[in-house]
This record gives C-alpha cells, sequence and structure tokens, in this order.
C-alpha cells in the first residue's frame, strides 16, 4: 500500500515501497535481537547469544563427513561449492533470519555489487566480506585412522601444521571466528591437561593402544620388508660387497626404520605404564594390556635380532661395520637437530617470558658434547662438515617454523602468564631429551657415541630437579 502522493508520482513509488519494507525489517530484527526472554525467572540474552556452538559445529561436520561420502576428492568439494548455491548443510538454523539482511550485520553498509553478501557457515550471519574470514577448515586428519572429520581455525595452535589432503574451507563472521578459536584452544588444554596428569585414564589407555596398533602394523610391514631384503641378499649371492653402496643404504635404511619403530613402541610402553587405573577392573585392564605389548616387543625385538644375525653371517664384516656407521650416523645427526632446536626453542621462551636461562644453558652444553660427536662421525665417514652445517641449518629452520616442540597454549598464557611457559619448558625438554635419548640408544651401536649418551643422561637427571620457583622471576 501506497500513500496518494506516491502513487501519483509513479515510478518512485517502487523505491518508496523498498524503502518502507527495508525499514520493517530493520525494526523486526532490532526487535528480534533486543528480545530478552525471561525463562524460570532467569533472564536470557537474545537469540544470537543462544546460539548453540556444539550444535552448529556438529551440523558442518555431519555436512562435511556425508560430502565426502560422495566425492572423495578435494578438488570436487571446491568445484561443487563454486558451482551449487549454498548447500543445507551449510546452513545454520536462523539462516533464513539472517539471510534477509540487505546490509552487513557487522559495519552496517548496504550489500551492492562491490560489497557482495556473505553467510557466516555458523551462525548465519549476513556479512560482508571484509568482516568475515574464510579460516575454519572442515577435514580429516592425515595421520589418523579416524574418519572422523575435524574442524579448525587455521593459523591458530591446534590445527594441523600442513594442509590436509581432505580439506573444504567455509566463510564465518567475525564473532564466530572469535568463539572457534576460543573453543580450539579450550580443547587443547583440557588435552593437554589430560595427557600431564593422566587425566581419564581409560580414554588415555585406548589412545596409546590404538597408536601402539598402528604401529605394530607398521612394524610388523618393515620386518617382512627386511627379511625380503636380506633373502635376496642371499638368493642372488648379490652378496653386499664395498662397491654395492646402494645395497648398503637399502640395508641400513630398513634397519633405521625398525629401530624407529621399536623406540616409538618403547616410549608408548613406558607411557602405558605411567597411566594409573581408577578401579580394580581397570587394574586387570591395564595389565593385560600392558604385557600384551610388552610381549609383541620382545617377540619383533627378537625377530629383528635374528634377521640381524643372518645377515651377519653372509656379510663380511667390514659391510656391516658399513651398514652400522650409516645408520650411526643418521642417528646423530638426528640426535643433534633435535637437541639444537630444543636449545633454540626454549632461549626463546625464555626471552619472550622473561624466565631465567637454566634450562637452555645445560642444553647448550648437551648440544657442544653432541656436536663433537657429530663431527667426528661425519669426518670419519668422508662427509663435508660445512655441507652437513649449511643442511643442518636448513633443517633446524624449517623445523622451527612448522614444526615446534614446544607448543604453547595462548589462553593458558593469558590466565597462567609465565608460569604456563616455565611449566611446559620443564615438561617438553624432558620429554623431548628422554626421547632422543630412546632413539639414539636404540638405532646406534653401543659402543657409539659414549659422550652423548653419557650428557643425554646427565642432563635429564638435573632437569628432574628444575622447579617452577627456579626459572619464574619474582
Ligand atoms: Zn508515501
Ligand atoms: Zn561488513
Ligand atoms: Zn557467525
Amino acid at each position: 500500500m501506497v500513500c496518494k502522493k506516491c502513487f501519483d508520482e509513479g515510478k518512485n513509488s517502487e523505491g518508496q515501497k523498498r524503502r518502507l519494507t527495508e525499514y520493517f525489517f530493520a525494526l523486526r530484527r532490532r526487535a528480534q535481537e533486543n528480545a530478552i526472554v525471561s525463562e524460570n525467572g532467569k533472564v536470557r540474552g537474545t537469540w544470537r547469544n543462544r546460539l548453540d556452538l556444539e550444535k552448529e559445529v556438529k551440523r558442518l561436520l555431519n555436512g562435511f563427513k556425508e560430502s565426502i561420502g560422495t566425492s572423495e576428492m578435494k578438488r570436487t568439494i571446491h568445484e561443487m561449492t563454486n558451482i551449487v548455491s549454498t548447500p543445507a548443510w551449510q546452513k545454520s538454523t536462523f539462516w533464513l533470519q539472517e539471510n534477509m539482511a540487505n546490509q552487513c550485520q557487522k559495519c552496517q553498509q548496504k550489500f551492492n555489487l562491490v560489497r557482495s553478501k556473505h553467510n557466516c557457515k555458523l551462525c548465519g550471519r549476513a556479512v560482508c566480506k571484509s568482516c568475515s574470514f574464510k579460516d575454519i577448515i572442515l577435514y580429516l586428519p592425515d595421520d589418523e585412522d579416524t574418519k572422523e572429520p575435524r574442524l579448525a581455525v587455521i593459523k591458530v595452535i591446534g590445527s594441523p601444521s600442513v594442509e590436509p589432503e581432505l580439506a573444504l574451507y567455509v566463510r564465518v563472521c567475525e564473532s564466530c571466528l572469535e568463539r572457534l578459536k576460543n573453543r580450539q584452544l579450550e580443547m587443547l588444554e583440557k588435552e593437554e591437561k589430560m595427557l600431564a596428569k593422566g587425566g581419564d585414564s581409560l580414554e588415555m589407555l585406548l589412545k596409546v593402544h590404538s597408536t601402539m596398533y598402528r604401529n605394530e602394523v607398521k612394524m610388523e610391514d618393515q620386518l617382512n620388508e627386511y627379511q625380503i631384503i636380506i633373502e635376496s641378499l642371499e638368493d642372488n649371492s648379490r652378496k653386499l660387497n664395498s662397491s654395492g653402496k646402494s645395497n648398503i643404504q637399502t640395508v641400513a635404511k630398513a634397519q633405521e626404520d625398525l629401530a624407529d619403530y621399536l623406540a616409538q613402541y618403547v616410549l608408548n610402553i613406558q607411557r602405558m605404564k605411567k597411566l594409573t587405573p581408577e578401579s580394580n577392573t581397570q587394574a586387570i585392564l591395564f595389565r593385560n594390556c600392558l604385557k600384551g605389548k610388552c610381549d609383541f616387543y620382545f617377540d619383533n625385538q627378537f625377530r629383528f635380532k635374528s634377521l640381524q644375525k643372518t645377515l651377519g653371517d653372509s656379510t663380511p664384516p667390514k659391510i656391516l661395520e658399513c651398514i652400522q656407521r650409516t645408520v650411526d650416523k643418521h642417528a646423530i645427526v638426528s640426535t643433534q637437530l633435535y637437541i639444537r632446536q630444543l636449545t633454540y626453542e626454549t632461549l626463546h621462551i625464555c626471552d619472550k617470558y622473561k624466565l631465567r636461562d637454566n634450562i637452555p644453558q645445560k642444553l647448550t652444553l648437551t648440544d657442544e658434547f653432541v656436536e663433537k660427536e657429530t663431527l667426528d662421525c661425519i669426518e670419519q665417514d668422508g662427509d663435508d662438515i660445512e655441507d652437513h652445517s649449511e643442511q643442518l641449518q636448513e633443517l633446524l629452520q624449517s623445523q622451527l617454523k612448522d614444526h615446534r616442540l614446544i607448543k604453547l597454549s595462548k589462553r593458558t598464557l593469558k590466565c597462567s602468564g609465565s608460569h604456563h611457559a616455565a611449566d611446559m619448558l620443564i615438561t617438553r625438554s624432558t620429554d623431548i631429551l628422554h626421547q632422543v635419548k630412546v632413539q639414539l640408544m636404540m638405532k646406534s651401536a653401543n659402543r657409539s657415541f659414549p659422550q652423548t649418551k653419557q650428557t643425554l643422561d646427565q642432563t635429564l637427571e638435573e632437569l628432574k630437579t628444575v622447579t617452577l620457583q627456579d626459572i619464574v622471576k619474582l
């Protein structure tokens, strides 16, 4: 309905009508937003504040899961979303109400050809491009067997460090981005706490158990492969000779991988031992589980040793030494890389959070011993020391960029400040030193790198005595 004046003016009536409609929607929106619903005497926020974050996240994850069921490839998903309009699963409960807006719900500027309308895939709010971010990925974790999709805010701690093969980027508004960031940090914190405390023991047991199961499959495959390599060397009487450098490399690589799997397995057994059962039934379960894992370890270690013996019987000692030297070299180089990286990271953290630097000091000393034996080993093997240093530097830079050993939770930092940094400094340094030590012991020959092994032990002992009070400056 229009008034007589507008009717008489003809063409303009269209515009007038539109303005009226807009005004009406704006009024209704404001009314909806300001509606404070009182339930059971409690005052509750607007409907937007009542948006159920977990429910909306679940909607996205379920939708993503179904959509990858139909097209397995990431590219296809991208193309699909470009051509077809927003699929139903990407629309929130409030999509319809929100979608009526003709101005950005954040900066209030009108949508037009230049400022196009985007809907937040979480809350549905209509926002312009600069008020929204395509920073959320729905993805399947590459490194896990689970087919359960996840949601992560990219560039925030807790998101995958490399883009997963199967990932879909979705756009959300600024406030949803903040809420999702907080959610991610909270989840990370929970996980950290659980790891530190032993948390829900049964859940942890299952977690370690499934990691070990994957490890077992890999170990058995690798043992079979190792056996095939050794048998083929015997059968074809292509016995290892000094000119068969590639054979030596193949055997060394297989041995290294096996030692790696065994080391990881030992670390997981130790992790399992630390869990405290919460009931008698759990205690029995834990004990049986641990026994099974120990049996598996000894069986496979035995098989590994027997295969090594078979190889030893048919191979001249000189060649065997050559193989062991290759394995040793790789083991000490990776030790050096980790120790150096840990030293850098701890130094950086002490500097940033104004902590006393006794841990990096200890690590620097350790690093010196490791470096000496590493360089000796490289020289003996006839490799160029400068090349090695360059490679180390490169590796170190990429590690520091993408694979930090110590990750701090920003949220915990906010509330517990430098205490969190100090806490992580001690626990992570100890964990990593221990891992490095176990791997070096498993890979290298018993007599190799005595000084490194000794300093690693010593530093670990020293770290046990470091307390929070020692490193937090008052
Ligand atoms: Zn009028
Ligand atoms: Zn805007
Ligand atoms: Zn939103």
